[in-house]
């Protein structure tokens, strides 16, 4: 086999819908072979373009390409301190591009590479939040109209609160911050998913996120309370520093349970799958570093029954959705993807169509939203394209977020 070889990596940042993306641009040797990947870290995007061009881009020039285990360790113990969000993103844009490049290089698509596909197209579910019951059913008719079959349903935000400032029930002086009521949290969300069934029945499958808000007691209350209503399963309930009280969510109650969004190293989910504790894994794969690191953590889930079930936010690039979707076509034991949708949009994102085009102007070859079903095109790699100049349109912003500045009811911070 000819060697190609790495012969510059840069960096796009481009925000088409006002969000904060990370592409990385891996050339080669040969003049018209190159590969994207996704090195998205919405609130730290400086970082981790910081991290790509002084510390990955001189290690990485002039190796093979084809190498990508020999590649990823090299990246992985480069900094001896590993597993960093910000490192485990950058590695991620390279990664990625070194398999977008392998699948130019076979003229397969990556699925292809991965065993080739088990299923022609990935169920995924999209977000549904309203205020009231009426509106969060129009929402759930609405996508069922689309072939929806699974859907997030949230009210008011996650944990139940959208507003940023202190209300007048918090200590005089208390900081702003989106304040949470975790027991009325509780006891809506009971009953939203009470009368979401008495009026809909049982056939959509019906997620809910919990963000890790509440206390490992009050999520076993919540996934106790939920089980007559069947959700397909309740997301993130315990945060990842409490991991250990699974062994007590998963004795006690019948909900399944799906968890790993903030995941970065396997230490982190090892126990969870060996001792299936947890139904579904759902990491952000950008986040654990890309690819290889998900593709092994995909093939251990499954040794366990255990289900994948990808983050799919809005902060992440359409590189990064369509690798979620090559994964999830070639694995067994898929379960479902979350959707953040590029078509059709969400209710939000509807008000923004102009920022969709902008998305659609910068990205092509996205994966299709078709019937509840998103398929990826049949390019070799990835097949999505990036119009670089395009991307230079939409520059990226350097803000300190708050929206994790999520408050207790004394104004004491809890993890967001
Ligand atoms: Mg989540």
């Amino acid at each position: 086999m000819k060697e190609v070889k790495i012969r510059d990596i840069e960096v796009i940042n481009t925000a088409p819908e006002g969000i904060n993306l990370t592409v990385v641009k891996v050339l080669t040797t040969e003049p018209e072979l190159y590969g994207l990947g996704c090195a998205t870290f919405a609130y730290r995007h400086e970082a981790v373009t910081k991290y790509i061009l002084t510390y990955l881009k001189p290690l990485m020039v002039g190796r093979a390409v084809n190498t990508i285990e020999e590649n990823w360790a090299l990246m992985h113990q480069n900094a001896y301190w590993r597993n960093g969000g910000i490192e485990n993103n950058a590695i991620a844009g390279v990664d990625l591009a070194l398999w977008d490049i392998k699948g130019k290089m076979a003229n397969m698509p990556v699925y292809e590479l991965l065993g080739g596909a088990v299923r022609k197209a990935v169920p995924v579910y999209r977000h549904v939040d309203g205020s009231s019951v009426e509106e969060i059913v129009d929402q759930v008719q609405y996508y069922q109209s689309l072939g929806v079959k699974h859907l997030r349903i949230q009210s008011g935000g996650y944990g139940g609160g959208l507003d940023l400032k202190a209300p007048k029930t918090a200590p005089v002086g208390a900081l702003d911050g989106i304040y949470l009521n975790s027991r009325e949290y509780i006891r809506k969300t009971v009953d939203l998913f009470d009368k979401l069934r008495a009026k809909l029945g049982f056939e959509m499958d019906f997620v809910h996120d919990v963000h890790e808000r509440i206390s490992p007691a009050e999520a076993l209350v919540l996934a106790k309370a939920l089980e007559p209503y069947q959700l397909f399963f309740l997301e993130d309930p315990l945060p990842l520093d409490q991991t250990e009280y699974f062994k007590l969510l998963r004795a006690q109650t019948s909900t399944p349970i799906a968890e790993g969004e903030l995941f970065n190293n396997p230490k982190e989910w090892r126990d969870l799958i060996s001792q299936r504790l947890i139904d579904f894994i759902r990491v952000h794969i950008t986040q654990v570093g890309g690819l290889t690191p998900a593709r092994k953590l995909a093939i251990l889930a499954g040794e366990f029954g255990v289900r994948t079930a990808w983050h799919g936010p809005g902060d992440m690039s359409p590189v990064a959705h369509a690798a979620n979707i090559h994964l999830d076509l070639a694995s067994p034991n898929f379960g479902v993807q979350e959707w953040s949708g590029i078509e059709p949009p969400n209710f939000v994102i509807q008000e923004l169509s102009h920022q969709k085009g902008a998305l659609l102007e910068v990205f092509d070859g996205l994966p299709e939203f078709k019937d509840g079903f998103v398929y990826p095109n049949e390019r070799p790699g990835f097949g999505v394209l990036i119009n670089e100049k395009a991307a230079l349109k939409y520059p990226c912003k350097t803000e300190v977020t708050t929206w994790t500045q999520t408050r207790n009811r004394d104004g004491s911070l809890v993890l967001p």
